[in-house]
């Protein structure tokens, strides 16, 4: 397997978690090739998840848009968004290998409800980290993993969020590793992670591909979508890499990238280490992360996918941003011409290309929707000054 993608990506882990992550390497790499795992996962996808998601055409936006506008609905998948794709991959390889527990880190909750639904349904026990100021503040999403069994470790060091988290479950790993499995929740951390997550995803545009030759006879012109850790646009654009399509990644600029107050790092971040990788972060001159934000949870993270930087770096992909307001006008058309709610982060990826559609005139666009946006109803209601 790949360590690194250009310069990039590595293992910049403490020694004593190197043994865990070699042992995880060999463990991934023979469960690839064993067909007895690989039916299972598909099984799964299939049955439980909800596996293939409808390729949509999006037929009332379109014209107005002028080009076609296709829609990867994960939206509709179990749990209501792609991360699940991945959960149920990594925790099928804990169970495989004889672990007892999986854990996870999560900041708004998704990533932890979408291991909590995956251990729930293999049977593992599951451990969610989650800082003391999220744990407040998403109350409906502990509540949701206490429901399916998940013990939710509500964490009070540091800044009492998610980057607190990851170092609590990072030390709990490292004096467990032998019956516990880390659930990474994006194309990031130290390899294999992020090309063990970006396999699991990669489901996603395998079926855009195939799903978008029977539609159209052809590959698409562009495929876009959002990034967070990068986990929802790697997956969707994995299969495409070798072809001459379009690969639009959209960052969160929140409140606008000169404000400082966004998560757009690929556009304006600079080279650096977090989460045992070598990739793009939000950082000061000092190398200490800057805070980051924006209106959508999900991509509120001040690093990303080392094989995104990489990607970005080579010109492969474009790495784009798209603010606060945009999102959330984006939000109201899809809900209005189309009757889709769409995730908060996932409404990103469309403003891009309804802000720039001249730019995709007549084209054919693949967005990915990665999400749907019952969980974010209250946050567009406080956004638009509507009292619930
Ligand atoms: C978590 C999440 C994201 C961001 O994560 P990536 O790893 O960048 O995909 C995007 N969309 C939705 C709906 C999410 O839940």
């Amino acid at each position: 397997m790949k360590k690194k993608y250009g310069v990039y990506g590595g293992q910049y882990a403490p020694e004593i978690l190197m043994p865990a992550l070699k042992q995880l390497e060999a463990d991934y790499s023979r469960l690839c090739g064993d067909e007895g795992f690989r039916d299972k996962l598909n099984s799964m996808l299939t049955d439980y998840a909800g596996r293939p998601t409808p390729l949509y055409f999006a037929e009332n936006l379109s014209p107005s848009l002028g080009f076609d506008l296709f829609l990867k609905r994960e939206d509709l998948l179990h749990s209501g968004a792609h991360k699940i794709n991945n959960t149920l991959g990594q925790v099928l390889v804990a169970k495989q290998t004889g672990r007892k527990r999986v854990i996870a880190e999560t900041g708004a909750g998704q990533h932890g409800v979408a291991t909590a639904i995956a251990a729930a349904k293999l049977g593992l026990e599951c451990e969610v980290y989650m800082g003391a100021k999220d744990v407040k503040r998403q109350s409906l999403n502990v509540f949701r993993m206490e429901l399916m069994g998940a013990h939710v470790k509500s964490v009070e060091s540091g800044s009492k969020t998610l980057k607190d988290a990851i170092n609590e479950a990072l030390r709990h790993w490292l004096s467990n590793a032998k019956d516990t499995f880390y659930c990474m929740g994006s194309v990031v951390g130290p390899h294999p992670y992020p090309a063990i997550v970006r396999d699991f995803q990669s489901v996603i545009g395998f079926e855009i591909k195939k799903q978008v030759k029977e539609k159209k006879g052809r590959l698409p012109d562009a495929i876009v979508a959002c990034v967070g850790g990068g986990s929802n646009a790697l997956g969707a654009f994995n299969e495409f890499l070798g072809e001459d399509v379009r690969l639009v990644g959209v960052e969160a600029a929140g409140e606008g990238v000169d404000t400082g107050k966004h998560c757009a790092t690929l556009c304006t971040g600079s080279d650096g280490v977090l989460h045992g990788m070598y990739t793009k972060l939000l950082q000061d001159s000092f190398g200490q992360i800057n805070p980051s934000h924006s209106i959508s949870a999900g991509l509120d993270y001040p690093g990303v996918g080392p094989q995104l930087s990489h990607l970005s770096s080579i010109n492969r992909i474009e790495a784009v941003s798209a603010g606060d307001s945009e999102c959330m006008d984006a939000v109201k058309m899809l809900a209005e011409s189309e009757g889709i709610l769409p995730a908060l982060e996932s409404a990103h990826a469309l403003a891009y290309v309804i802000k720039n559609k001249n730019e995709f005139k007549d084209k054919l666009v693949v967005v990915n929707l990665s999400g749907r946006g019952d969980k974010d109803v209250q946050t567009i209601a406080d956004y638009f000054g509507v009292d619930l």
